[in-house]
């Protein structure tokens, strides 16, 4: 009888879909509770010991079947996930995801597309959404651009595009040998993920030049003229410049229309590392950087940070598509492309960037942006901007509290310094009271150095937040400080 039997009996589909069915809607009522009742759970919590040695376990050779395997899930994973999705997360520099792109996800793995390319629907979302960002920034409609994991991913292609563009096509078949030296410009507070882009490509980190900013963190475009000449002199030569609108740590945003000046003198690519302000055109008052985005060769964005799309989505742009193509178009033989047929199809998305079999993470951002407008997300952008401010003020007018950088986007950056403590016990203090605000479960914060002191960094890229939740972060960190200077000061 196998032959009535799907997989010929080694189908993984359920026996019974009315028993999955009732498992499906389970999860889905779970999941929506969840997000209907985040505000009131810590943001995170400690995974006890025995919840972390239970990943300890063997592969399971046998099931233990779907509606167990999820037992295990709720059990074991949802408690302890990284918090991200709750109000009061501003750790490092993320999103707190969004319901409808969370059923755009759901949705995606079901349908289970590779848009790798060929002639559907999806890969037709894909590219509306790459037109409705490139709208944005300001780029023409024919530029090119392809949703990748993230900026990281997003940057790299970027500086591949300019190497390609700029030293010539013989790069794809030669590498880089016999060209010399080559360097790529940014300010000192460029993204780490630039240092892995130039060993990626063969530059290696030295050819980053890390660049002297100014006192509000922005790159000093004079510190730039001098290097490109200083290099010129040298027999290096000058390759692309990257300007970051919101920098990782502070949220500066570098001078784009003098840095875009330079670039056309001096003959550089110019990057746009835009992760966390390359949306910033949505929002009621942009900085005016923002308004020339649309000079530089391309740009990175980041859809999971400041767009609140769940992970992970970012977008490469390309303004000229025959550069973005010729970079990595690669066309085998099984991969040929037809004029009819699903195969059909001119330029497909995986000639584009690294990835041949590539998710249908369009989907979610595709969905929200038609359920909420475009509107919506710079509305975000606002209240996020104005509550950085409205906690700005209030680190300022307290005698305890210092606020370490300007307000750049949405990120406040402060710390901790009573008067009667000593000055060189301060960075310890405020990295014990970070782990302390951790451990209460009120709110995620983290830490960074801005011009050698450990700050407190705040920021805010998070659709839920309100602006009490920040009145009731500032109160909780008064209120553990003295114990965590207490705590350092006995070591
Ligand atoms: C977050 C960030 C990146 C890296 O983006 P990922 O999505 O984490 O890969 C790059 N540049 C800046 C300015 C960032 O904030």
């Amino acid at each position: 009888m196998s032959e009535h039997l799907d997989g010929d009996g080694a189908t993984l589909d359920p026996e019974d879909w009315g028993a999955f069915r009732t498992l499906a809607h389970r999860v889905v009522d779970d999941l929506v509770d969840r997000l209907e009742h985040r505000r009131d759970e810590p943001v995170w919590r400690p995974m006890p010991p025995e919840v972390r040695h239970a990943f300890d376990g063997p592969l399971p050779r046998h099931g233990i079947g779907a509606e167990a395997a999820y037992d295990r899930f709720r059990e074991l994973v949802l408690p302890w996930s990284m918090g991200n999705d709750h109000a009061r997360f501003w750790g490092w520099y993320m999103g707190a995801g969004n319901p409808v792109g969370n059923l755009g996800d759901l949705i995606a793995s079901v349908l289970n597309p590779n848009l790798g390319g060929g002639d559907q629907a999806p890969v037709a979302v894909e590219s509306q959404v790459v037109r409705w960002c490139a709208e944005v920034v300001g780029y023409p409609a024919d530029a090119s651009g392809l949703l990748v994991s993230g900026a990281s991913e997003a940057n790299l292609i970027g500086l591949a595009v300019a190497r390609s563009a700029r030293l010539g096509p013989q790069v794809r078949t030669d590498g880089l040998a016999d060209l010399g030296p080559v360097a790529v410009y940014a300010s000192e507070e460029v993204h780490s993920c630039h240092r892995k882009s130039c060993e990626l490509l063969g530059l290696g980190e030295a050819a980053l030049r890390r660049l002297p900013v100014h006192a509000d963190l922005t790159l000093d475009v004079a510190a730039l003229e001098a290097a490109v000449a200083a290099d010129r002199a040298g027999g290096v030569r000058p390759l692309a410049v990257v300007a970051t609108v919101g920098t990782v740590n502070s949220g500066a945003v570098d001078d784009l229309a003098a840095i875009a000046d330079v670039a056309e003198r001096e003959g550089l690519w110019l990057h746009v590392d835009g992760a966390i302000g390359g949306f910033l055109a949505l929002s009621a008052n942009p900085p005016e950087a923002v308004r020339h985005l649309g000079r530089a060769d391309s740009v990175a964005l980041d859809l999971h940070k400041w767009l609140q799309a769940p992970f992970d989505v970012g977008l490469a742009l390309v303004r000229d598509a025959r550069a973005h193509r010729d970079a990595f178009s690669v066309v085998p033989v099984y991969l040929h492309h037809a004029t009819r047929g699903l195969a059909a199809g001119d330029v497909w998305p995986n000639e584009l960037g690294i990835d041949l079999s590539r998710s249908f993470r369009a989907l979610k951002v595709w969905l929200a942006f038609l359920a909420h407008g475009a509107e919506s997300f710079g509305r975000v952008m606002d209240a996020n901007i104005a509550q950085a401010h409205h906690l700005a003020a209030r680190v300022e007018a307290h005698p305890d509290l210092e606020l370490r950088t300007p307000v750049g986007c949405d990120i406040v950056c402060l710390r901790y310094a009573p008067a009667h403590l000593p000055p060189e016990v301060l960075d310890e203090v405020n990295r014990e009271l970070v782990l302390r605000v951790h451990e209460s479960g009120v709110a995620i914060v983290t830490e960074s150095v801005v011009s050698g002191v450990l700050v407190i960094r705040v920021a805010i890229a998070n659709h839920r937040t309100r602006t009490e939740d920040l009145d009731l972060l500032l109160d909780t960190l008064l209120e553990l400080a003295p114990g965590a200077a207490d705590a350092v000061s006995r070591g």
